[in-house]
C-alpha cells in the first residue's frame, strides 16, 4: 500500500502532466490524454464510460462488460410480477460502444493487477490503465444459508441480479397451481435494494390476486424491521388482504438452510414445504473487487466518498454496489451519481478540466400495484470525503389513489431517463 501512495504522490507532483500522458497514443495511433478501462456495464460503469466520453476530451476509454445485453434489476419486479415483458428491461450496448474514445470488450475482467496498472481479460489479453474504474456488482455469500448454493439456484432462484434468474422465477410462478405457497427470504443489510424484495412481494400479490386467488406469499426474513414497512403493510392490507405472512427474524431465526429436492426452507425450528422459493443471500462487492484486494473485511470496498477512489489502491474508483457509500442506498440511482462524481474527478486529475458537480440527490421507487407507487427521496452532501445525508422525503402512510398514481407515473419516467442514459 505504502508503495501505491509513494506512485500516486509522485504522479501528481508532476503535476498531473504524466498522468494527462499527452506524449501517449491510443488503439489507433493518434494521442490521447489517457487510458481509463471500466470494469463493469452495469448502472455505474456505463454511466461511467458515457460521461468519460462526454467530459473527458481525449481520453481513451475501454468499457469491459461479458454480456451484450443488460437487464435492469429496476423494473425486474414488474416483469417477475407480469405487468412488463422482458424485452422492455433488456437493453444493448451498441450506441454506447458509438461514442467517442470508447470501445466495448466483450469479455469479463479476470484480474487486476494494481502494480502493472493492468487488467487480465477472461481471453488472456491485459489491458492497461492509467486510471481504473471498478463497477462489478455484488456477489452473494453462499456459506450463509445451509444447502443454497450457485447449483440450489436453479431451483430456487434469487433473481436478485437479473436476468435468466428473473425468467426462472417468473416461470414458476406461471407454473404454480393456485392454492400454492410463494416464500420470499430476504437477507440482511447491506444488500442491493434495500425496499426490493418488498416491492416483489406486492406485485406477486397483484399476480396472485388475480391469477391464483387462493395462493399465499409467506416472507421469511433475515431482519426484524424492514425499509418501508407501514407503507408496504398498509398497502398489504388494503390491495391483498389476508394473502401476505410476514416472518421477522427476532421471531424464526430467519432463513437458516434450504432443502431443493423437497422444495424445504427452513428458519431455526420451523420447515416450509412451498411451491416456489425466492430465497435472496447476502450480499458481498463482485469477485474481481474483492481479488485485487479493494474490499475490507466488510466484503464491501472502502472510498473516499466523494471521489469514490478506493482508500486502499489509489488510482482505482469503485462505484455503485460494490462500494462503501452509506448513508446511500445500495441502488441504480446512487451507482449513477457515483459515477458522475468519480468522472469529475479522474476528468479533473488527468486533463485539468473542471467537470460541474452533479446534483447529488434521488429516490428509490417501489411499487404497491403495478400503478400506484411509494418513493423515498434523499439529497446529500459531501465533505472530507464522506457523504452525508441532508434530507430525506418518504411517501407518507395514507395517501391517497392519485397521488400513488402519480408517483408510479414519476417512476416510469425515471426509469426512461435512466435507461436513455446509459444506453439511449
Ligand atoms: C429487484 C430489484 C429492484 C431494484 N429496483 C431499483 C430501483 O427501483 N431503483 C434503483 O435505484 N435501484 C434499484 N435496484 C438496485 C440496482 O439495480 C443496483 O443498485 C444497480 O444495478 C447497481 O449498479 P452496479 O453498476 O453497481 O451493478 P450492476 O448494475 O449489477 O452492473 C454490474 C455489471 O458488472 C458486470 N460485471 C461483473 N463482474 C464483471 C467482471 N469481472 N468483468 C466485467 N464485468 C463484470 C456485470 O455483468 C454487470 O453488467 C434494484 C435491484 C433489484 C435486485
Amino acid at each position: 500500500m505504502t508503495m501505491h501512495r509513494s506512485r500516486r504522490n509522485f504522479l501528481r507532483l508532476a503535476g498531473g502532466v504524466a498522468l494527462a500522458a499527452p506524449f501517449a497514443c491510443s488503439r489507433d495511433g493518434r494521442a490521447h490524454a489517457g487510458r481509463v478501462v471500466v470494469i463493469g456495464g452495469g448502472a455505474g460503469g456505463a454511466i461511467a464510460a458515457r460521461m468519460l466520453s462526454r467530459f473527458g476530451g481525449g481520453l481513451d476509454i475501454t468499457l469491459v462488460e461479458p454480456k451484450t445485453l443488460y437487464t435492469t434489476c429496476f423494473f425486474s419486479n414488474r416483469y417477475v410480477g407480469g405487468v412488463q415483458d422482458f424485452e422492455s428491461i433488456t437493453h444493448g450496448y451498441d450506441r454506447l460502444a458509438e461514442d467517442p474514445g470508447v470501445r466495448v470488450l466483450r469479455q469479463a475482467a479476470a484480474a487486476i493487477d494494481p502494480e502493472a496498472r493492468t487488467v487480465t481479460l477472461s481471453g488472456g489479453e491485459t489491458v492497461g490503465w492509467d486510471r481504473l474504474v471498478v463497477a462489478p456488482g455484488i456477489d452473494f455469500r453462499w456459506d450463509a444459508i445451509e444447502g443454497y448454493g450457485p447449483e440450489a439456484t436453479k431451483i430456487m432462484p434469487h433473481a436478485w441480479r437479473a436476468g435468466a434468474q428473473s425468467r426462472l422465477l417468473r416461470a414458476q410462478l406461471e407454473a404454480m397451481e393456485d392454492g400454492g405457497t410463494f416464500l420470499i427470504a430476504p437477507p440482511e443489510e447491506p444488500y442491493r435494494c434495500p425496499s426490493g424484495p418488498y416491492e416483489r412481494v406486492s406485485l406477486v400479490a397483484h399476480y396472485f390476486s388475480h391469477a391464483k386467488p387462493k395462493s399465499k406469499i409467506v416472507i421469511l426474513d433475515a431482519k426484524s424491521e424492514f425499509p418501508l414497512q407501514a407503507q408496504f403493510e398498509e398497502g398489504w392490507a388494503n390491495h391483498y388482504p389476508g394473502m401476505i405472512e410476514m416472518i421477522p427474524a427476532d421471531f424464526s431465526g430467519g432463513p437458516r438452510a434450504v432443502d431443493p429436492s423437497t422444495m424445504t426452507v427452513m428458519s431455526e425450528d420451523s420447515e416450509f414445504k412451498v411451491a416456489v422459493a425466492n430465497i435472496i443471500p447476502p450480499q458481498l462487492a463482485g469477485k474481481v473487487a474483492r481479488d485485487a484486494g479493494l474490499a475490507d473485511g466488510s466484503g464491501w470496498c472502502p472510498v473516499n466518498q466523494e471521489s469514490f477512489e478506493s482508500a486502499i489502491i489509489p488510482g482505482v474508483y469503485v462505484i455503485g454496489d460494490a462500494a462503501i457509500a452509506s448513508p446511500m442506498p445500495k441502488a441504480g440511482y446512487a451507482a449513477n451519481l457515483q459515477a458522475k462524481l468519480c468522472v469529475r474527478a479522474i476528468v479533473g486529475e488527468m486533463t485539468g478540466k473542471t467537470v460541474a458537480a452533479p446534483v447529488i440527490g434521488g429516490a428509490c421507487w417501489s411499487h404497491i400495484t403495478p400503478r400506484q407507487a411509494v418513493r423515498e427521496y434523499a439529497e446529500y452532501e459531501y465533505s472530507d470525503g464522506a457523504i452525508r445525508r441532508t434530507a430525506l422525503d418518504i411517501s407518507p402512510t395514507g395517501e391517497d389513489d392519485n397521488q400513488r398514481a402519480v408517483t408510479a407515473g414519476e417512476a416510469d419516467r425515471w426509469y426512461r431517463d435512466i435507461t436513455h442514459e446509459m444506453f439511449g
